[in-house]
């Protein structure tokens, strides 16, 4: 079945009205028919609903279809692309453990690897996505996730995700890969081996800024991964907390089935099922949006390169940028998603033209249908030290671009005269 068509249909069997849109349950708890059902459920000899930490009936919906874009098993939907990104980590790594992570991350991803899990006796080592070959010095038998993003946000890197899993594979390693930005629209990282994939759904998900939201999505077949592997004790061995259960030994896919058995339990950082919701609403167009957004980001490229006061533009798409050829080989249909940037002289330089801009607004999102403008070193960023702004490829007269969908007329004009004002 093709994206679209998946889109619009995949996880749904209309309930007994019949009802077309999917329904909001907007529940905390469900009824047991009995005692012994209850059992069975809380066992996994029956699966069914318990209570909306665990699972809900909407956001299963939004769990299938979304894991049936990416080309994956199963998913789990969260309270938050940060939280969906934690639990990836949570599941696969303890006190002790080291993770190998790209340089160019999300903000937030960064400082949750680079300080938070460091409290937690995680250690992050980091490696350059520009030169997946350095990975392999940082690899020890501690090592418990390679962790990248497909399209890096804020710095566009397009990661050469077969050369990453490749080494990942080798050692028997797991990866996860954060592909918001490109969406299962435009990337599938499965298709070259990934593991894992989390997704901000706060993003082009809801694709009007709706909501925030999260999703964590396991490949096919990672059974065989995991089973037997020594780096994934907690997988092979019985789960104290759940009764003695061996995630690999159920006919689950375990990832997600860990996640949602032990993290959603314990942590709970949970969707509420109304954005799940939006969620489903926001899928059924992804794939005409990504291709405007991608149409309309080509074209401010393209612009933006001609200019004179514009000393850099980084967009996959442009014949001229470094990850040219990683979007040809990784990204379908020649689209690459709505993110750009460009680099003017310095930092006044840079706040000059946010300001001057009327159509574009200055916050710090990404993925919306109105297109947004920020300085991430002066907002998004701007706890990071002039060190790591250098190191995750974010000099200070750097303006991001998040293309909407407005006529791409009404964009250049409104950049232009924001950059000759
Ligand atoms: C926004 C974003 C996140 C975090 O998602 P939230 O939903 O805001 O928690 C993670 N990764 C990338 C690439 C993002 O753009």
């Amino acid at each position: 079945m093709q994206q679209q068509t998946k889109a619009l249909h995949a996880g749904y069997d209309k309930d007994s009205q019949g009802t077309m849109a999917v329904p909001i349950y907007m529940t905390t708890a469900y009824e047991f028919r009995d005692a012994e059902h209850a059992a069975n459920l809380f066992a996994l000899k029956e699966l069914g609903n318990i209570y909306t930490r665990l699972n809900n009936p909407t956001t299963d919906v939004f769990e299938k279809r979304f894991a049936q874009l990416e080309g994956g098993e199963a998913a789990i939907a969260t309270a938050s692309g940060m939280s969906a990104t934690f639990y990836a980590i949570a599941n696969s790594a303890e006190a002790g453990d080291n993770i190998v992570c790209a340089r160019q991350l999300y903000g937030g991803s960064l400082t949750l690897v680079a300080h938070t899990l460091k409290r937690f006796g995680i250690e992050a080592r980091f490696f350059d996505v520009q030169n997946p070959d350095s990975i392999e010095a940082l690899v020890d038998n501690k090592t418990k996730v390679i962790f990248f993003e497909s399209l890096t946000n804020p710095s566009i890197d397009v990661a050469d995700i077969s050369a990453i899993t490749a080494i990942a594979n080798k050692h028997g390693i797991l990866t996860v890969v954060d592909n918001t930005v490109a969406t299962p629209i435009i990337c599938r990282p499965f298709e070259h081996a990934a593991d894992i994939t989390v997704h901000s759904a706060s993003k082009y998900t809801t694709g009007q800024g709706l909501a925030i939201g999260g999703i964590l999505v396991e490949r096919k077949s990672l059974l065989e991964k995991l089973k037997g592997n020594p780096r994934y004790a907690h997988f092979n061995e019985p789960d104290a907390s759940y009764h003695g259960l061996v995630y690999v030994d159920v006919p689950l896919p375990p990832f997600t089935l860990r996640t949602r058995l032990s993290l959603l339990r314990d942590i709970g950082a949970v969707v509420s099922p109304f954005n799940s919701w939006l969620f489903i609403q926001g899928l059924e167009h992804l794939t005409l949006r990504m291709k405007e957004h991608s149409a309309n980001a080509q074209a401010l490229a393209e612009f933006l390169e001609a200019h004179p006061k514009v000393t850099q533009v980084n967009y996959p798409g442009l014949k001229s940028n470094a990850n040219y050829e990683n979007a040809q080989k990784y990204f379908h249909k020649g689209m690459c998603s709505g993110l750009l940037s460009f680099e003017v002289a310095s930092l006044e330089a840079a706040t000059k033209i946010v300001n001057a801009t009327e159509l574009y607004s200055l916050v710090v999102n990404i993925g919306d249908s109105k297109s947004i403008i920020t300085h991430p070193a002066s907002t998004t960023h701007q706890q990071l030290s002039e060190a790591e702004l250098i190191a995750c490829g974010v000099p200070s007269g750097l303006i991001r671009i998040s293309a909407g969908l407005e006529s791409v007329e009404d964009l250049i004009a409104d950049i232009k005269q924001a950059l000759e004002a």
